[in-house]
Order: structure tokens, then C-alpha cells, then sequence
């Protein structure tokens, strides 16, 4: 790559792919640099919220899948669902999701080199990252889209100090046909289970739990669920965490961070995908103006719904006075849990 880009995008996953897809549609130069062959599966709750579907439509994405028509709590006791007032969500393998971005990236012509970054410099007129074979890439502008752990992040010295009881995702799927299409959250005292369709005849089973300890040993505090898991999974456990990520800033200089690198709070409401595409526009209209630094108030803005929502959540989920009661509470004042699901998370 000699000529200098106008934008490097590291990392090929949703938020690098959907920020190199809206950078190349408003007419920059771009190629990303992603190391993994595409696609890339990894733990997921791959539920795509109603919004996270129209924006990937907006992109020309249309990943096949199961129409998610809500949300529903479980706990021992207690069922609460809330259905999407407008169009459905999408229950979608992560492979598939993935595979949909790679296509639409390709068919705009978009270059993906194999190559790891391993450093990132800037001067004042562009950004070189040093790669794992020696070879450099240049541009005007960086997306470090590097994922949770962002190694980008780290460098540059964005990353703040965790806080609060750190959550992990483990997920695996079942050949089982679903037996509802919403996303099946199930309550348990340190995690819960998240039953997402993603085909006429298998659904995938997140869990989100603050206790390390094997797949198998967290899905016995389902004992209803894992009654209607009647046949062996039929994809390995993958895991990810600890989720929660904090970020002093989303920009320094020439490089922005985009996706789970931004900055995550936490997978338990499903929200990922539609951070990452909200980010991905705001950055590329930020680059694009030639105003990085005006990303990280766009990016606050376009994220704070969520951030809020997720914190309020968590800070229930984890507190001992309100977790036990979340599914009743849900059921009891379901006007209340309709407006969250569809205001909120939609
Ligand atoms: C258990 C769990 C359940 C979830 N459930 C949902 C859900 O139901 N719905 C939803 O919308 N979201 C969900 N999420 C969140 C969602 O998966 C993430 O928000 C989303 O994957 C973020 O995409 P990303 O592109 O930022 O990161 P990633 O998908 O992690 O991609 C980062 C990419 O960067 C690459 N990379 C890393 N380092 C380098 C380097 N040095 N050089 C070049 N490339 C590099 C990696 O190879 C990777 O491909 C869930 C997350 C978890 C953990």
C-alpha cells in the first residue's frame, strides 16, 4: 500500500467491516488490515435488535436468519415478554453476520490485508502502523477496531480502570428446533441464559455469569432449560471477557476507536452490533469532515441510550435487594417493560 490511504481500518470484525463499508459509500480511500481469515465466529448472543437489522439494510446487508419478534424473561417463578411494536429483530449465526459484512465489503472493492498490527504512529499528517511481517501501512486517519481488548487501545494509553464485578460470555449452540421467537433471557442467582433462534432448527445459548467456571457447570443453574437442550450441542464453547471495558477517550490525535475498542459496558442487552454500526457512521462523518476530534462527543451521544440502560440494568441485576425480583417486576408492569424494550432498546 503505498499511496496514502484516508483511512486504515484495523480489525475486520463488525465494527471495523461497517466502518470501512460507510467510509468507501461517503467516497474516502480506505482498506482495513484484519489477521483471521473471514468470517470469524466468537461468542455472541447474535441477536440483532430492530435497529441493528436497519442499519445493516441501510449498508446493503441483509444476513439470513430467524425473525425476532421481542424479549422474554424467565426465572423459576415468573415469564415476561415484550414484543417489538415495529419491524422484527434477526437471530443470525455470527458466521453468517459476518460473512453478509465480507461480501458487501468485497463487492465495494474494499482491500483486507492479513496482517496484525502491532504498533501504531502518528505525525501530524498521518498515522503508520507497524505489522507483524515488518510491512507498514499508512493513512490520514486510523479506526482502531480491534475488538474488546483493543491492543490499540492499550498503546495509546485510552484505557481506563475497570470497574464493578467483572462479567464474562461463554456460548454454544443446539441442533433443537426454537420454541419461541423472541430472545429468551433466563434468570439465575450469578448469570443468565440467552436462547436466541438462529435457524428453523437451532438456537444458540449465551451465558453471562460473574463466576468463572465450565459451560456445562453454568448452564446447571438452568435445570428448566437445560431439560428442553435435547440433543448435544453442536458448536464448541467459545468465550469472551471480562466485558466490561472502560475508555478515558475515543480519540487521540489521528486515531479513533470504534466497536468494543470504544469502549463496553456489558452483552445483557444485546446491543453490540448497533453500537458498533451507530459508531461506525459517526466516525466516518468525523474523518470525513476532516474533525476526528469531534467523534468522541458524536460517539457519547450516539451511545449514551445504551450506556445508560445498560448500567441501570446491571446495576439491578447485580445489586441482592433488586436482582431476585427483575423477572416479577417485569411481569407486574408489563406497559412499563414494553416501553423499555421498545424505546429504549429498539
Ligand atoms: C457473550 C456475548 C454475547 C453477545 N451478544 C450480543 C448480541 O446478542 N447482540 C449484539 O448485537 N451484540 C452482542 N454481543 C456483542 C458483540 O458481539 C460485539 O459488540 C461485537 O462483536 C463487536 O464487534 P467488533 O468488531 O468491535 O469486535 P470483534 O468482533 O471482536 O472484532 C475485532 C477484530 O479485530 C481483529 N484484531 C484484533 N487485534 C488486531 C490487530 N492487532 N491487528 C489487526 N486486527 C486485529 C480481530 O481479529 C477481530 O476480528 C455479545 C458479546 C458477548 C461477549
Amino acid at each position: 500500500m503505498s499511496e496514502l490511504l484516508d483511512l486504515l481500518v484495523v480489525g475486520g470484525g463488525p465494527a471495523g467491516l461497517a466502518t470501512a463499508i460507510r467510509a468507501a459509500g461517503a467516497g474516502l480511500s480506505v482498506a482495513v488490515a484484519e489477521p483471521r481469515p473471514l468470517p470469524v465466529d466468537k461468542a455472541c448472543g447474535e441477536g440483532l435488535m430492530p435497529g441493528a437489522v436497519q442499519a445493516l439494510a441501510g449498508l446493503g446487508i441483509t444476513p439470513v436468519g430467524q425473525p425476532l419478534r421481542g424479549i422474554r424473561y424467565v426465572d423459576p417463578r415468573h415469564e415476561a415478554e415484550a414484543r417489538f411494536t415495529g419491524a422484527p429483530g434477526l437471530g443470525v449465526r455470527r458466521t453468517e453476520l459476518h460473512r453478509a459484512l465480507a461480501d458487501r465489503a468485497s463487492r465495494l472493492g474494499i482491500p483486507v490485508t492479513p496482517l496484525k498490527v502491532t504498533e501504531v504512529h502518528q505525525d501530524a499528517r498521518s498515522v503508520t502502523a507497524a505489522t507483524t511481517t515488518g510491512e507498514l501501512l499508512r493513512a490520514r486517519h486510523l479506526a482502531a477496531a480491534d475488538g474488546l481488548h483493543s491492543p490499540i487501545r492499550r498503546q495509546l494509553g485510552l484505557a481506563a480502570e475497570a470497574l464493578g464485578v467483572p462479567r464474562y460470555g461463554l456460548r454454544r449452540h443446539y441442533p433443537v428446533a426454537p420454541w419461541t421467537d423472541c430472545v429468551e433471557v433466563h434468570w439465575s442467582p450469578h448469570a443468565e441464559a440467552y436462547v436466541t433462534p438462529v435457524a428453523p432448527d437451532r438456537i444458540g445459548v449465551a451465558l453471562l455469569t460473574d463466576r468463572r467456571a465450565p459451560y456445562q457447570d453454568q448452564l446447571a443453574a438452568f435445570p428448566a432449560l437445560r431439560e428442553r437442550l435435547t440433543a448435544p450441542a453442536s458448536s464448541a464453547v467459545r468465550g469472551a471477557g471480562p466485558l466490561r471495558q472502560r475508555v478515558r477517550a475515543r480519540v487521540a490525535g489521528r486515531v479513533l476507536l470504534v466497536g468494543d475498542a470504544a469502549g463496553y459496558v456489558d452483552a445483557l442487552t444485546g446491543e453490540g452490533v448497533s453500537l458498533a454500526l451507530s459508531g461506525a457512521e459517526a466516525l466516518v462523518a468525523a474523518v470525513r469532515a476532516g474533525r476526528p476530534a469531534s467523534y468522541e462527543r458524536a460517539w457519547r451521544r450516539v451511545t449514551r441510550r445504551h450506556r445508560l440502560l445498560t448500567a441501570a440494568l446491571l446495576g439491578l441485576r447485580g445489586h441482592p435487594l433488586t436482582a431476585p425480583h427483575l423477572v416479577a417486576s417485569a411481569a407486574r408492569l408489563p406497559g412499563v417493560f414494553g416501553g423499555i424494550v421498545n424505546h429504549c432498546l429498539v
